[in-house]
């Protein structure tokens, strides 16, 4: 690190947990972003501005007026942008010292599966069951630790999937992807805005600790907030041993690509 990174990321250096050895596991990083709405937003800004090295970012739609009241990544003057063109240089404000690469459109199959083995942590910050699904089947292939988040109305969830270790569940093993999805997206529902803001963070917090070898995460559990009585509930997520997603990644529980 120069002198002035040492400043920048002082007040995480200075943290003994993460200290210079942290701090640069950090910049020689990179993460995933799929989706950068109201989760992505504040989710890709706390990695950036914290100095993760290298961030893609990944969304095919465009800043929308309905957007404004909580994805934080857009404002007023990029409306009708790609978001991760509007993204990118939001981004870029915070921290120009970050490579961000973007993804201008809806990824899946192989491209999606190449995009993961290529990065250290995923952070799922899309609406619908189907892209969560495809995802979760790339981090399991690829052995990828995955940070999963929601939001809609005042809800909202956040959770780990570290499936770098073969013992742990999927995404799947909670969701089965046979199961009846009542799915209800924020880009047709209401959501209170801070909603998205805290549980995007929440990602940050959880990929930055997996990143920078700190803390313990949230592997396994699955933190769920009712913003309107502002109570959090934790549930134990168990590996599904019959779980047609996870059951066989021996081959690649540990990283192996
Ligand atoms: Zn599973």
């Amino acid at each position: 690190m120069n002198d002035d990174q040492l400043l920048r990321y002082s007040r995480h250096i200075l943290l003994t947990q993460v200290g210079i050895e942290g701090q640069e596991r950090l910049l020689g990083s990179r993460a995933l972003v799929i989706g950068a709405g109201g989760l992505g937003s504040p989710a890709s800004i706390y990695l950036a501005a914290a100095g993760v090295g290298h961030i893609t970012l990944v969304d095919g739609d465009r800043v929308d007026l309905t957007n404004l009241q909580r994805q934080i990544l857009h404002t007023t003057a990029t409306l009708g942008e790609p978001k991760v063109e509007s993204g990118r240089q939001m981004l870029r404000h915070f921290n120009a010292e970050v490579e961000v690469a973007t993804v201008d459109h809806r990824i899946e199959g192989e491209a999606l599966s190449a995009l993961v083995a290529r990065a250290d942590v995923v952070l799922d910050c899309t609406d619908n069951f189907p892209t969560r699904h495809a995802i979760n089947r790339a981090c399991v292939r690829h052995g990828r630790p995955l940070v999963s988040g929601a939001a809609i109305r005042f809800d909202g969830q956040v959770g780990v999937f570290d499936l770098r270790d073969q013992a742990s569940p999927c995404y799947a093993c909670l969701f089965p992807e046979t199961a009846d999805p009542d799915e209800e997206r924020c880009a047709v529902m209401g959501v209170f805005a801070p909603v998205t803001g805290i549980i995007g963070t929440t990602q940050a917090a959880e990929a930055l600790k997996l990143l920078a070898h700190v803390g313990e995460s949230l592997n396994g559990r699955l933190l769920i907030l009712d913003a309107l009585g502002m109570r959090w509930r934790e549930i134990r997520i168990k590996k599904d041993p019959g779980c047609a997603i996870c059951k066989d990644t021996g081959t690649f529980g540990l990283g192996v690509v």
